[in-house]
């Protein structure tokens, strides 16, 4: 878990013999020293350890919370148990398809099950998907078991909502309909030592007509440049070699500070980091990405060789109906001017097929600007209708068969592309940042790229953690095997 310091010095200094302050992130810290006070009291009582669980689904600002209330958990006291079969359990859900409501409720059902075999069992369902009424909703009707809900505005109160729950019993409601606040130097727990994600924006001003993000989790905000720079540096100074910068539009960050900060300033401020080696960004939009942003990745090679762009449509006709202000030209046009700046840059995207009134002249257009940018790589989605967006309520939505034939299109072009793209570094020696022991085969390492490629390379797990110098030997479609040539 990484220890903000700060926090760790309130916790240290609370009275619990007080009442809880009324600010933040004091606040957090008097119920996280209660929470603990009480998982104390619990584990002696059970003559055991109390585990805990955190299920998330979705994007990866998804799993950043996750690590938030991962870091909570752990620092009051909990274990992480190896199965949902715990005695803190949370899910954290994503709301961005129906179907995704539809695997959280099925897994609910199945905890309430697991509940029942275990006295004192506490279950909670956060995230996007019960920003929205009927979720919830539904919950307090055929879910009674469930303990705690709370959304994605109010995250930074979990200390306080975990330990009235520890301490209650029924069902807590804690819902937003919008942020007051970004609290800092909440503790976090990471997945990898050597890698972590940093949220430099939360929410969306953007309304994509398919898209449910700007309702359940607000309007753009933007973290203040020395908080992020405070982190990263800390995580630096923790032994992480790469971070990500984390936003829904990481291009328009800074537009809304009293004084505003460009992404390309603060890109170029995180470069300036000791001891940080790879410095990724997520997600830029095509409409605001600028020239400085383009420039400051030219000239820091520490920044990767990657820019996710999405595209989600080739045509104009669908662009417009999707809300998403560019043009196809005006997409290839900036495609092309960061393959003539950056050289070496992979461009990867994302694709929805089966927009409503999609027809296959819009998707000649796509499969156009699939060949004519030759991506890297792309996430291509069938369209499906996400309740309460405009979309949604389209009339001409497109039958199944022909998404799917348009789709099978689409990505046939996609993997030609992203083969001749790859195919044409075999044989290069890159840089590679080791992530895992290869799952499939433990002898092998698995690596990552500046452009976001994986490579697997013969190796043990001493490795992981650090750049490797790669041969990449054989080209698999959209990896590589390799051979480290340098440590
Ligand atoms: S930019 Fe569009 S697709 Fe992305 S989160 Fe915002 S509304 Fe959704």
């Amino acid at each position: 878990m990484m220890k903000t310091n700060y926090f760790e010095n309130l916790i240290n200094e609370i009275d619990l013999n007080s009442p809880p302050p009324e600010n933040e992130p004091q606040r957090q810290a008097w119920y996280l020293a209660r929470a603990a006070h009480l998982v104390t009291a619990r584990k002696k009582e059970a003559g055991r350890d109390l585990t805990f669980r955190v299920e998330t689904f979705g994007c990866q600002m998804n799993a950043r919370d996750s690590e938030k209330i991962i870091g909570i958990l752990e620092r009051a006291g909990f274990s992480e148990a190896a199965s949902e079969d715990a005695d803190f359990l949370v899910y954290n859900t994503c709301t961005v398809r129906d179907n995704a409501d539809q695997r959280v409720f099925g897994r609910l059902g199945r905890a309430g099950h697991l509940k029942r075999n275990r006295p004192g069992m506490k279950i909670a369902v956060c995230g996007c998907m019960v920003q929205e009424k009927t979720n919830v909703e539904k919950i307090q009707k055929s879910y009674r078991f469930v303990d705690l809900i709370f959304g994605t505005h109010n995250l930074y109160r979990f200390a306080e909502y975990l330990c009235n729950t520890l301490e209650s019993e029924g069902m807590q409601i804690e819902i937003w309909d919008r942020a007051d606040r970004i609290v800092e130097a909440l503790p976090a727990a990471r997945k990898y030592s050597f890698k972590s994600g940093t949220n430099i924006t939360f929410g969306c001003n953007n309304f994509c007509s398919y898209c449910i993000v700007p309702y359940v989790r607000g309007r753009e905000r933007s973290r203040a440049p020395q908080d992020i720079l405070r982190e990263c540096e800390q995580l630096a100074a923790d032994g992480v070699v790469e971070i990500m910068l984390l936003g829904q539009n990481v291009n328009s960050y800074g537009k809304d500070l009293e004084t505003p900060c460009s992404f390309a300033q603060l890109l170029e401020e995180v470069c300036r980091i000791e001891g940080l080696k790879r410095i990724r960004f997520m997600t830029p939009h095509p409409k605001d990405l600028s020239d400085d942003v383009i420039r400051v990745v030219r000239d820091n090679a520490k920044i990767a060789r990657h820019i996710h762009l999405p595209l989600q449509s080739g045509s104009d006709r669908i662009l417009k109906r999707m809300n998403r202000h560019y043009t196809k030209d005006q997409y290839i046009a900036l495609a092309q001017k960061i393959r003539a700046q950056i050289p070496d840059v992979s461009i990867t995207t994302d694709i929805i097929v089966g927009f409503p009134g999609e027809n296959d002249v819009d998707i000649d257009d796509t499969i156009d600007v699939v060949r004519t940018v030759g991506f890297d790589n792309a996430f291509t989605f069938i369209y499906s209708k996400r309740a309460g967006t405009p979309a949604a309520k389209m009339p001409d939505q497109v039958p199944e068969a022909d998404k799917s034939r348009m789709f099978d299109r689409v990505l046939q072009a996609v993997q030609e592309t992203a083969h001749g793209r790859a195919q044409h570094l075999t044989g290069r020696t890159m840089e590679a940042l080791a992530e895992e022991v290869n799952v499939k085969d433990s002898r092998y390492i698995t690596a990552r790229l500046s452009n976001n490629m994986l490579v697997h390379v013969p190796g043990d797990p001493s490795m992981v953690g650090k750049m490797l110098q790669v041969r990449l030997d054989d080209c698999r479609g959209f990896y590589f095997f390799g051979t480290v040539v340098e440590k």
